[in-house]
């Protein structure tokens, strides 16, 4: 069993942490805010004192935070994970962020000897829970069959997609995928909702044919019911489908679909609805079209 150090303990890194613990492995936890690490402790961890204390305690660091800049802080910053840089110690940062930052913190960690491995996930607080998320990794093989026993405790779909950054670029086109497919689901039933059609009696009459999708049957119920409690917040899908955009402009590949939903996010978030799960994307919709999307008593 290993020694594995998990910092940020969030909506994702909290239950991901439990699924470690119960598969035997032994925990050093740590985050900015100290409920989590207060409850954790309370179900077997150790507390961490900062990144690098997690790091000198432990075989391998996983990193499970909000976007890029905290990823840096942690890992290259002062009282960072790489303050206890040795070799042979591993750093796995599982957190959606920009791939430049990914291939600048891998680099960093070669340096010191550290391998390291990009491997965010997808499959939301439920896949977190079950231990079912899908996990895009990048990196090299050898790391990667490291890791794969520690991983298959977390998830169930797990694949090498090729070198550090190649994890988040897979997630981008994740998450492509999953902002336009909500903002359609919105559009859709927005229109069925004001022509007085049941929005819930069209999901069910189309989610079994061409349109029907993980997304859809994730999030309809969620829309339907009018629970927007996250889940995936939209502040985070803002910074992903950023995150896209940059990636496209050094490529030269135009996005003008994510750039319209990326829009939707900023309004929403202007309305303080940053907080609320990406299903909430639909209220962009619902605004514009002077209609609530709810299942008919
Ligand atoms: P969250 O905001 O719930 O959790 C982030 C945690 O990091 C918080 O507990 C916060 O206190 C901690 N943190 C922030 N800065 C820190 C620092 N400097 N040092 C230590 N801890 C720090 O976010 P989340 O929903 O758990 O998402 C985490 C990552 O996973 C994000 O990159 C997100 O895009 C990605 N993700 C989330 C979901 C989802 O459904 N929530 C799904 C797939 C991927």
């Amino acid at each position: 069993m290993a020694k594995i150090g998990f910092i940020g303990l969030g909506i994702m890194g909290k239950p991901m942490s439990r699924n470690l613990m119960k598969a035997g492995h032994e925990l050093v936890v740590f985050d900015i805010r100290p409920e989590p690490m207060a409850e954790l402790a309370s179900e077997g961890a150790a507390r961490g004192l900062s990144p690098r204390d997690v790091a000198a305690r432990t075989d391998m660091v996983i990193t499970m935070l909000p976007d890029g800049p905290e990823v840096e802080q942690v890992i290259l910053g002062p009282e960072g994970v790489l303050e206890a840089a040795r070799p042979g110690l591993i750093v796995v940062d599982m957190s959606s962020i920009s791939p430049v930052v990914a291939r600048k913190v891998g680099a960093e960690c070669s340096k010191r000897g550290v391998e390291f491995l990009d491997a965010p996930v997808s499959g939301g607080e439920p896949g977190a829970i079950n231990a079912t998320l899908a996990i895009m990794v990048g990196g090299e093989a050898t790391t990667f069959q490291k890791m794969l026993p520690i991983f298959q405790a977390m998830g169930k779909t797990i694949t090498l997609t090729g070198p550090v950054g190649a994890g988040n670029i897979t997630k981008l086109a994740n998450q492509i995928m999953v902002a336009v497919n909500i903002a359609a689901v919105g559009e859709a039933l927005a229109l069925a909702a004001k022509a007085g059609v049941d929005p819930e009696v069209v999901f069910n009459a189309v989610k079994g044919g061409l349109a029907g999708s993980a997304v859809l049957n994730a999030k309809a119920p969620m829309i339907l019911s009018r629970n927007f409690k996250p889940g995936f917040r939209i502040r985070l899908h803002y910074k992903d489908l950023r995150n896209a955009l940059n990636a496209a402009e050094s490529l030269s590949v135009p996005l003008p679909v994510t750039s319209l939903v990326q829009q939707m996010l900023a309004a929403l978030i202007n309305e303080g609805e940053g907080d609320l799960d990406h299903s909430g994307i639909v209220r962009f919709t619902e605004r514009l079209a002077k209609v609530e999307i709810k299942a008919q008593a």
